[in-house]
């Protein structure tokens, strides 16, 4: 579904994205971990052309991705994004948070649209929060308001950059719960985490990356019993 081949990406003299072939499959989980800077964030960005690349390609359901326009426009409403901090709008109800690109970018009726977003917000558990606005919600229910957001967008695959790092503690197991029951339904999803129980659980594939390379890719019962390299076993030395 998702295929970068040979994809590198400078910024300046900085080589941020080294010789990188991904594959992501349907339904498949892939969770990118790596110290800080090596270029997890950049790598997400780029699968949905938030980033341009100096060369190689990125692919989505093998179709090359658009370097603008339309066609780029409609693509990224086809890979969802949730970041670390959640960009809501802040003078927008939960309900119109979920909604308003419904209608702009899917041209959805404003019913249809509300609609389908008080079954997204059930889904995340928020039914019973739809009118009220952001500031007024906890910082794991505003990560799950902006995951309501993404799926709204029915799209082919979920990007997720840190989407817990921000949250207090008590509030993580909420999102990632979230996550998680996306993973069961088969959601295909390229997450950038820290939470190694998340990882281990439910991750098909664990992506180690480090100074813009990806050194391992395999199972998580593989990358966590018996990583090959030295900087992951390094890496895992100081998290686990
Ligand atoms: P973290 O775990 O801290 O989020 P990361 O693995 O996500 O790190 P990136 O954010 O992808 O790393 O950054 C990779 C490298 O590129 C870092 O050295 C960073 O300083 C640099 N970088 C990121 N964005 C830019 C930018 N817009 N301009 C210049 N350099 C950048
Ligand atoms: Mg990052």
């Amino acid at each position: 579904l998702i295929e970068l081949r040979d994809v590198n990406k400078y910024y300046g003299d900085l080589h941020v994205l080294r010789d990188i072939d991904l594959t992501v499959g349907k339904g498949e989980v892939v969770v990118i971990v790596g110290p800080s800077g090596s270029g997890k964030s950049t790598l997400c960005r780029t699968i949905n052309r938030l980033e341009t690349v100096e060369s190689g390609t990125v692919a989505l359901d093998g179709r090359p991705l658009p370097e603008e326009g339309r066609a780029l426009a409609r693509l990224r409403a086809e890979v969802g994004m949730v970041f670390q901090s959640f960009n809501l709008f802040a003078h927008r109800t939960v309900l119109q948070n979920v909604s308003l690109a419904q209608v702009k970018v899917r041209g959805r009726k404003k019913g249809e649209a509300e609609r389908r977003s008080r079954e997204l917000l059930d889904r995340v558990g928020l039914a019973a929060h739809a009118d009220k606005y952001p500031a007024q919600l906890s910082g794991g229910q505003q990560q799950r308001v902006a995951i309501a957001r993404a799926l709204a967008m029915d799209p082919k695959a979920l990007l997720f950059d840190e989407p817990t790092s921000a949250l207090d503690p008590e509030m993580i197991n909420e999102v990632l719960e979230v996550m998680r029951q996306l993973a069961r339904e088969g959601m295909t999803m390229v997450v950038v985490t820290h939470e190694m129980g998340f990882a281990r659980s439910a991750a098909h594939r664990v992506v180690f990356m480090a100074d813009g390379r990806i050194v391992e890719d395999r199972t998580p019962e593989e990358f966590f019993t018996n990583p090959h390299s030295d900087r992951a076993k390094d890496f895992l030395s100081k998290i686990l």
